[in-house]
């Protein structure tokens, strides 16, 4: 776990109050974190109410400066209860459906998760406060790109690949969890293979209609369960499909 803290090392007082998460948010951007009020506001009505209750995932949630993640024009709207455009036809999702995806992993200091659909980097941020490690890969090369300056520049460690989710991340499996966040027609099926036993895919499913998925690899198969209906953007087959 990498805390989010500037890419200076901390000595003395500073690395102690860092520790306790008093500079947590505080940024090379933005070193007097004018947004936290705003961040803590978020969580308290958008995430908590709703029943989001991992504090892991909360802590994540106050920590990550969502408003370094989107686009200039949209930036007064970072901690508003909505997705946001970030440019190329794509969206970050809203912090509550953030927010209960990571729950839903089930995320713990040792756990090694793949994202699919990078997108603005944000919720591969979040993610790699409550693992051990991420891997996320994006398919739209600009964004992948801005990503990386974004999730460098804060000091978020994440393995970053531009190509096709469909075909997960090979090397690196097995995941302890999978978060998908864009929306395939069906679960596919490398996706699926490269789970471990135990491990979760978070995932919506679907066309038009989407359904927000957890498959849990069991020893001899999976268990599917329905958490609420979504709309993501689509997930778009890669080049040779
Ligand atoms: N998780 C992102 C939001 C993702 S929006 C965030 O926190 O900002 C969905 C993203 O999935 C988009 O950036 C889109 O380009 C990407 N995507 C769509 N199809 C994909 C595919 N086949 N492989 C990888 N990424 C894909």
């Amino acid at each position: 776990m990498v805390p989010p803290a500037p890419l200076r090392p901390l000595g003395g007082w500073r690395a102690a109050a860092a520790c306790l998460g008093l500079f947590a948010a505080t940024t090379a951007a933005d070193p007097g974190d004018t947004r936290r009020e705003e961040r803590m506001s978020m969580v308290a009505e958008q995430i908590e109410v709703r029943g989001v209750r991992d504090p892991r995932v909360l802590d994540a949630l106050r920590s990550v400066p969502r408003h370094e993640f989107v686009p200039e024009d949209v930036r007064p709207m970072a901690y508003d209860d909505r997705a946001l455009p970030i440019g190329h036809r794509q969206t970050i999702s809203q912090p509550y459906v953030v927010a209960v995806m990571t729950e839903l992993a089930r995320p713990t200091a040792e756990s090694k998760i793949l994202e699919i659909g990078t997108g603005s980097g944000y919720q591969a941020a979040i993610l790699s406060l409550v693992a051990g490690e991420v891997y996320s890969i994006e398919i739209v090369e600009p964004l992948a790109e801005r990503a990386k300056e974004t999730l460098t520049r804060l000091g978020y460690e994440v393995h970053l690949r531009t190509g096709d989710g469909y075909e997960g991340w090979p090397e690196a499996a097995p995941f302890d969890a999978i978060v998908v966040t864009a929306a395939p027609p069906e679960v596919p099926q490398a996706l699926k293979d490269q789970l471990r036993v135990g491990g979760r895919l978070v995932i919506p499913v679907g066309r038009y209609w989407q359904e927000l998925k957890v498959l849990t690899r069991t020893q001899d198969g999976f268990e599917e369960q329905s958490v609420f209906p979504v709309r993501f953007v689509p997930m778009v087959p890669g080049r040779d499909e």
